[in-house]
């Protein structure tokens, strides 16, 4: 569909859509590359001290051989979500087997200066009512979120079984005894009756294929893997003063970058980002919290509440009132408020896509203008501009990282679009010019579009030998996007074929939580041995979700990037990347009908 026209942009002037389109694609067409994610490089062999675990200290324990009622896999929030709906349902064998070397998951692993909440902390962090913890900042910082991960952890006695520093190599359902086998990179080997695996999307951290890239002689570290030792300074944000009289550069502008650019600008003698796409900035206007206010608005149930306003306003469920008022329902308060000024007659899906066009275009040109706003030169500020739709990569909400450009001895170096030409010994070259540094810092993001088992690190073998890479070799097929036909007693939590709330992921993973906590209490209580949804049901369900629209992230039309599969058309299995078609609202609403009626449709206790 095509519609032409004009409109005010926030100056006043009038903006051609049709050219804004063409800028898009132009800026899209720019970006695209044949080898889409095989560009990146895996950590592995020479690679692989790029992962390890500057933070805690590995230390030896036995290998365990036992047996436990649930194993979970994944120490992040998942695994404490769900590890605390089923202490509460009185399962009191949960091991929890975490990479790391301690609870957090993404939180454990990223400590860059600057890390911090998106998404308001009253609805990112969980359990919040459960844990009496009232986040201290509308937008909790790393070291707030990690001690919250750290007081479930201890709330619900996670510690007492968990294994750190402890990978799945093998997992594998020993179909005589109906139970798991779990072996991992430390000689355990131990059944469960029951596994879950909250593996995270984003944990696996990847490098660019830059040529040259081991050439590199200076130091250098990805941000998932912070290197205080080198920078001074640590997680709370104290000042990295061992880099005074250092060069940096950072390679990368998504989000990580974002929030660790004016940490370093303050910090490094000469810094340089390498910008191949530039981020959208929005305001982020992050405050501390009132207590006042909090003790008023905290009555029993509080935080469901706010969880479902917010995912009303997400999900264009017709909120009366935005509890949560963050920059993510500002998106869908817009869009909204667009559609509602359409005539009655104009209620059409076409006219619902344009007057979202012309609100994501407002919405764009607004933070285009901020750039102008705050940066002082104007190239500068011309190559931070973002030329895509807002929702096209992961918006970003920050009001220090735009004014870093300010601080003398920062500099943009813009690639238009084309990336680090090459690495040498001694630093980082851009259109044939070599920056000379001491350090590069990746902010290049985590691997997505690779196979699940691979980010995992394990297969799963299910009934009759199948493997989970070969059961999803087409693209994930799953019921609520928890269970998979024959991998009994097994069950995933993320949000994707579920309700695929990304604004707010922890959502996702709560309700996941509490149904699986349900179905295992119910097992246990009727003696059954294996709980498995039935083929017909998860074909039901994979049916229903390619009934629906699909959704923008994975346009192949976005400028290319994790949302979309670097641009690529993955054909069924991005289409099989969706969530239940009526929405989040919906979905959790179905959910809790499914699991609270005791019926469990689609699944067989046997
Ligand atoms: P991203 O994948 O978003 O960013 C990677 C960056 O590296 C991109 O800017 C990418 O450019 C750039 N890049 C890749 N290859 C090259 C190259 N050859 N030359 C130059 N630049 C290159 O990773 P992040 O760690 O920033 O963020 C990952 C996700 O983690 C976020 O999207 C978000 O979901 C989450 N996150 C959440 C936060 C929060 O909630 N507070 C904070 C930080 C991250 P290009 O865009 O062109 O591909």
């Amino acid at each position: 569909m095509t519609v032409t026209g004009r409109f005010a942009s926030p100056d006043g002037t009038a903006i051609d859509k049709e050219s804004l389109r063409q800028r898009y694609l132009e800026e899209r067409n720019k970006r695209l590359r044949p080898d889409g994610n095989d560009q990146y490089l895996r950590l592995t062999g020479h690679l692989a001290h790029y992962l390890d675990d500057p933070h805690t200290p590995m230390t030896p324990r036995e290998p365990k051989t036992d047996h436990v009622t649930v194993a979970f896999i994944g120490g992040g929030f998942a695994g404490l979500v769900t590890g605390a709906r089923l202490k509460e349902a009185g399962v009191d064998d949960v091991r929890i087997i975490e990479k790391g070397g301690g609870f957090g998951g993404t939180w454990y692993w990223n400590r860059y200066p600057g890390a911090q909440c998106d998404t308001a902390s009253f609805v990112y962090m969980p359990l919040l009512e459960e844990t009496g913890h009232v986040p201290t900042e509308k937008y909790a910082h790393a070291p707030e979120i990690l001690e919250h991960c750290r007081r479930i952890g201890k709330q619900f006695g996670l510690y007492d079984d968990a294994l750190f520093h402890t990978e799945v190599k093998d997992l594998r359902w020993d179909e005589e005894r109906s139970r798991w086998i779990i072996r991992t990179n430390r000689g355990d080997d131990f059944t469960a009756r029951f596994v879950a695996m909250g593996t995270g999307p984003l944990h696996v951290p990847k490098l660019p294929g830059i040529p040259g890239i081991q050439s590199f002689k200076g130091h250098s570290f990805h941000t998932s893997r912070w290197d205080y030792d080198y920078t001074g300074g640590d997680p709370s944000g104290a000042p990295m003063e061992k880099l005074a009289g250092k060069r940096v550069a950072v390679i990368g502008t998504g989000a990580t970058a974002v929030q660790c650019v004016p940490h370093l600008a303050r910090a490094c003698e000469e810094l340089y980002v390498f910008q191949r796409t530039p981020s959208s900035v929005d305001v982020r206007n992050n405050q501390p919290t009132d207590f006042e206010w909090f003790a008023q608005i905290a009555t029993p149930g509080w935080q469901q509440r706010w969880l479902e306003n917010f995912t009303a306003n997400q999900t264009n469920s017709m909120a009366d009132e935005d509890l949560v008022m963050d920059g993510w329902t500002d998106i869908a308060r817009r869009l909204r408020s667009k559609v509602m000024k359409l005539a009655p007659e104009d209620f059409t899906p076409e006219k619902m896509m344009e007057a979202f066009e012309e609100s994501d275009f407002e919405k764009m040109e607004e933070i285009r203008a901020r750039v102008d706003s705050i940066v002082e030169d104007p190239e500068t500020a011309r190559n931070l501009k973002a030329w895509y739709r807002q929702l096209c990569k992961r918006p970003c909400f920050h009001d220090e990282y735009l004014q870093a450009y300010n601080v003398p001895g920062t500099h943009l170096v813009d690639t238009d679009g084309k990336g680090v030409e090459r690495i040498t010994e001694n630093g980082v070259v851009v259109a044939g010019r070599e920056y000379e540094v001491d350090c590069v810092i990746y902010a290049s993001g985590f691997e997505v579009g690779t196979e699940y088992t691979r980010r995992a690190g394990y297969d799963m073998t299910g009934r009759d030998g199948v493997k989970l890479s070969e059961y999803w070799a087409e693209g994930m097929r799953t019921l609520h996007g928890i269970h998979v036909h024959g991998f009994p007693n097994a069950f995933i939590v993320q949000p994707t074929q579920g309700a695929n709330l990304i604004s707010n992921i922890p959502h996702n993973l709560t309700e996941a939580g509490r149904t699986i906590a349900l179905m295992i209490r119910h097992a246990l209580d009727n003696g059954f041995d294996e709980i498995e949804v039935a083929k017909e049901a998860e074909d039901a369900w994979v049916e229903l979700l390619l009934s629906g629209t699909g959704r923008l992230l994975n346009s192949p039309d976005c400028t290319p990037g994790y949302y979309n599969n670097e641009g690529q058309d993955a054909g069924l299995r991005a289409r099989l990347n969706v969530g239940y078609p009526h929405g989040a609202t919906a979905y959790f609403a179905y959910l809790d009908e499914w699991r609270t009626s005791g019926a469990f449709a689609g699944l067989e206790f046997r």
